[in-house]
């Protein structure tokens, strides 16, 4: 049935991002746990009616390496579109890797690898259904208590897209350069960005600003995308991981591959075959029982 914003119980807060809030609730009807995000509307009818409809479209995604989609509503009087989803216990791969720098250690190529897989494979699926994700970044990957690995927060909505850009004050480190140019976007801006997450995932830490340049103004940030070279992964990484990050950051977006594509590099092939444990890498990072 329809969601209505009076079925919820708020159980906990999951995280805040330049768009809104993401709470952890019940949705009692169901009995199902849920992931609510609340971003601000815009007052006016027509285009909030416009945003739902559009974001009707989440319905028909249905993909292992998708979050699923419970639907989505006018809530809070009004003033906030609630967009309900597949609660993931893990959280994203940015609590993920904050989580094991706490712990001091470091995530290895095989978690590595079956991320990039299911990034790959779930923004295949994405093209399929025509459309492009906009915004990968480790906040929108999530993990599930199994640990499966999923995209959440892709860009269906035109109209949604529009009214976030008029009060956008996040962060553009994860912008491919030919956007920055003002080319329009195309799926190889989404592998732009999943070099980028790589690299901060492998390395706990976001690849930028670059090391030592903390004080980037916006304009030379957005420069340094477009004309200098990205870090490379150290040494101490396969040559094959190593490679993919630097093919995913090729500047020309005519000379970088799409997700089908990335596929069939050398890193992934190594990674495909291979078993990895992830529900129990999930387990041992957050103390949970077997
Ligand atoms: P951003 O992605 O820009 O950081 P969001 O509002 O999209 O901001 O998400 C904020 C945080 O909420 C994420 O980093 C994650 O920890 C948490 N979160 C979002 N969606 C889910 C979900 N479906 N399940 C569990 N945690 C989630
Ligand atoms: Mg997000």
């Amino acid at each position: 049935g329809e969601l209505k914003p009076e079925d919820f119980d708020i159980l906990s807060r999951l995280g805040e991002g330049a768009a809104g809030t993401v709470r952890q609730v019940l949705h009692r009807p169901s009995g199902i746990v849920m992931a609510k995000k609340s971003i601000t509307a815009d007052p006016d009818t027509a285009i909030q009616r416009q945003i739902l409809r559009e974001l009707a479209f989440l319905r028909a995604c249905v993909s292992p390496y998708i979050v699923s989609f419970y639907g989505a509503f006018l809530d809070e009087e009004d003033t906030t579109i609630a967009i309900c989803m597949e609660y993931c216990e893990a959280g994203s791969l940015e609590d993920i890797y904050k989580k094991c720098k706490e712990l001091g250690a470091v995530i290895g190529e095989g978690v590595l690898g079956k991320l990039a897989i299911a990034v790959l494979k779930g923004l295949v699926y994405l093209h399929q259904q025509k459309k492009i994700h906009r915004d990968i970044k480790p906040s929108n990957i999530l993990m599930t208590r199994s640990g499966e690995i999923k995209l959440c927060d892709f860009g269906v909505s035109g109209e949604l897209i529009n009214s976030l850009a008029q009060t956008f004050t996040g962060t553009k480190y994860y912008m491919a350069p030919e956007r920055i140019q003002g080319a329009p976007y195309a799926v190889q801006s989404d592998i732009w960005s999943l070099g980028l997450t790589i690299i901060e995932v492998a390395q706990n830490r976001p690849a930028l600003p670059p090391p030592g340049y903390s004080q980037l103004a916006i304009f030379e940030l957005l420069d340094f995308i477009v004309h200098q070279p990205i870090e490379e992964l150290p040494d101490d990484r396969s040559a094959e991981l190593r490679d993919f990050v630097r093919v995913c950051l090729t500047k020309d977006p005519a000379k970088r591959p799409g997700p089908a594509m990335m596929l069939n590099h050398a890193f992934i092939q190594k990674w495909e075959n291979t078993n990895v444990d992830l529900g129990k890498f999930v387990r041992q990072l957050y103390d949970w029982p077997e």
